[in-house]
């Protein structure tokens, strides 16, 4: 079984049903309503790992795993009283703040519009991070069919271990043009200031960034990105608290504080007050539910 046949009826299930469920119920669903898609032995395994592999991605068990909300989001806007995003299919969400957790190479491609535009020092950082699929080989294996990119891959296990069988069933991913990720993970180049990542975390009002390039210690990282998120839902809730006044200037905050970096004096300004001038318009705000 190709393993798209099973995410494919995943899927179905997926535009389906209004309600949400979970990942585990929906593959459950899957293999009553298809008897004939069933994995046994290795395949089984295969799909085992798969899901473990999501449960490790999102730190949570598939049975909490929500199957609906995979949304890619298209648009981001924010005013003086939230937030509103707008997802593929139209839907709109709107909260009192977000945390921006996508992909550096996502801000790049520019798939997300940001309404008003991000500050120039803002989007300056986004242009001059660097984030590419690792390197020139992995560039050129991307441009392999599947069976190819499965071979080569085959070849190089076979110089380890001489008696390496050929594979019994593949799955190639392709980090650069995956419109979840467009790209690795971001890495110094020769020149740049390391500050970038620093100028890419800082919020802008009431969206806040997150994810492995917002992280100047463990950039590239898993626990630069785990790091990075538990900063941005702290600044997040204290932002939110603030909004509503109801901020105990007693809490312990783990938000750190601004590093005494070379930042320029706008991302300061914006990191450290409520209401710039784009959002002080309260003409602009969204109305009230
Ligand atoms: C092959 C490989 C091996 C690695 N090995 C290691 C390792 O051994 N150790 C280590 O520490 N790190 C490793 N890393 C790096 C690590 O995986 C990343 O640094 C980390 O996952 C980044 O986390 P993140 O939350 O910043 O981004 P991601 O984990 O990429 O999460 C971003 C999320 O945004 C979602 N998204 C994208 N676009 C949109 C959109 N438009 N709307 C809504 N959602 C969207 C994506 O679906 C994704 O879920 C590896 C990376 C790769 C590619």
């Amino acid at each position: 079984m190709r393993p798209d046949s099973l995410l494919l009826q995943t899927d179905i299930i997926r535009q389906e049903f209004s309600e949400d469920m979970s990942i585990s119920r929906a593959i459950s669903m899957v293999f009553d309503r298809r008897p004939d898609l069933r994995l046994d032995g290795i395949a089984h395994k295969v799909l085992q790992w798969y899901l473990c592999d999501m449960e490790c991605w999102f730190a949570a068990d598939a049975d909490t795993i929500s199957l609906k909300c995979w949304d890619q989001v298209t648009q981001v806007v924010r005013r003086y009283n939230g937030v509103k995003v707008t997802v593929e299919d139209g839907r709109t969400f709107v909260a009192d703040a977000a945390v921006i957790a996508v992909p550096l190479g996502v801000l790049k491609s520019n798939r997300i519009k940001f309404e008003p535009r991000l500050p120039e020092w803002k989007e300056a950082a986004i242009n001059e991070l660097v984030y590419m699929p690792a390197g020139q080989l992995a560039r050129d294996i991307e441009k392999l069919s599947d069976e190819d990119a499965a071979y080569f891959a085959y070849k190089q296990l076979q110089r380890i271990l001489l008696n390496a069988t050929t594979p019994i069933q593949h799955l190639v991913s392709r980090w650069g043009t995956n419109v979840n990720s467009l790209g690795s993970y971001s890495y110094d180049t020769v020149g740049k200031t390391h500050e970038f990542y620093e100028r890419l975390r800082i919020p802008v009002d009431n969206i806040f960034f997150a994810g492995e390039a917002t992280s100047m210690d463990y950039p590239g990282s898993m626990h630069g990105a785990y790091s990075t998120g538990l900063v941005a839902a702290e600044d997040c809730r204290m932002r939110v608290l603030e909004r509503y006044g109801e901020l105990d200037l007693f809490q312990p905050a783990m938000a750190v504080a601004i590093p005494l970096i070379d930042l320029p004096r706008e991302a300061v300004e914006d990191a450290r007050t409520i209401d710039s001038a784009t959002l002080t318009n309260r003409d602009a705000d969204f109305p009230a539910e």
